[in-house]
């Protein structure tokens, strides 16, 4: 039996992230899926109202992910503990327990261990931007290739081809990322209504331009059509974050729904050739 590995920073990304579509899918196929969060999205935004008998929003959001995971298929769950961090200059950002504040090699020692133990035939994580530049995102990014390579002994980026490793028995790592034109249409169709696309997001701190120069190279593309209700349920799990896809007009909902019929992922290791064939599975 096949494992994947997931990690991701937020009780949350498993569900809006980029991949859900193929985690879904992997784990309605029978392959087991561990995911590693590495905090318990404690700078979240919340209504208080929606914190029920929890005492505050770690343990909410906890809940959450293990609805949501159950919701998935997934084999474990398993928290690295450090607390969220917000976007660039976000006061909780200080705080030595953060993972922004966390040393990299620490946080790299803490990811190793959970790997040793997992044993996973393929793990993802977050693609070098953070997807959006979040900070905590693009931290346990460098942690996992940090992990990766203490435990395996490689160079991310300068060894072997495929086919060249094809005889070694490690996971393969790959980033999840998103296509670009999307955003660069939306950024487009903002500035042409004389809206701000440099400063989105409920805090205005997320700049469309900006992002959607953060291309990411392709190698597998995974068709996950048939596993979106699966992912929509897993998203309803997280009641305490505003869904991003539950939102918009009709057209752009129907925009959506095409877009996120596959999902893109970047090869990390083994390098891939120039002149391969984009991928269409994992497994
Ligand atoms: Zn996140």
């Amino acid at each position: 039996m096949k494992k994947l590995l997931v990690i991701f920073a937020h009780p949350d990304d498993e569900s809006f992230g980029p991949a859900a579509g193929t985690l879904a899918k992997y784990a309605a196929q029978g392959v087991r899926v561990h995911y590693i969060c590495a905090t318990r999205g404690e700078a979240g935004e919340y209504d208080p109202d929606i914190l029920g008998n929890h005492p505050d929003l770690a343990h909410a959001r906890t809940a959450e992910l293990f609805e949501a995971a159950h919701t998935m298929g997934f084999a474990g769950v398993y928290f690295l503990g450090y607390l969220d961090s917000g976007m660039e200059g976000s006061p909780s950002n200080a705080n030595p327990r953060s993972l922004y504040s966390a040393p990299l090699e620490e946080v790299a020692q803490r990811l190793a261990t959970y790997i040793r133990c997992v044993n996973p035939d393929a793990i993802i994580t977050h693609d070098e931007y953070g997807w959006y530049g979040h900070p905590d995102h693009i931290k346990c990014y460098q942690a996992t290739l940090r992990a990766y390579e203490l435990l395996y002994d490689v160079k991310i980026g300068t060894e072997a081809l495929d086919e060249q490793a094809s005889e070694t028995q490690i996971p393969t790592l790959y980033a999840a990322s998103f296509p670009k034109w999307p955003i660069k249409l939306a950024a487009r169709f903002l500035s042409l209504t004389g809206r701000n696309p440099r400063k989105r997001g409920q805090n205005g701190d997320i700049d469309l331009v900006e992002i959607a120069s953060w291309e990411v190279p392709t190698t597998t593309r995974i068709q996950v059509g048939d596993y979106l209700a699966i992912k929509q349920r897993a998203i309803a799990c997280h009641r305490s974050q505003r869904p991003l896809t539950a939102t918009g007009n009709p057209i752009s909902r129907a925009f959506l729904r095409r877009i996120e019929q596959q999902e893109t992922l970047y090869k990390l290791y083994p390098l891939t050739s120039k002149r391969a064939r984009l991928e269409t599975r994992i497994f």
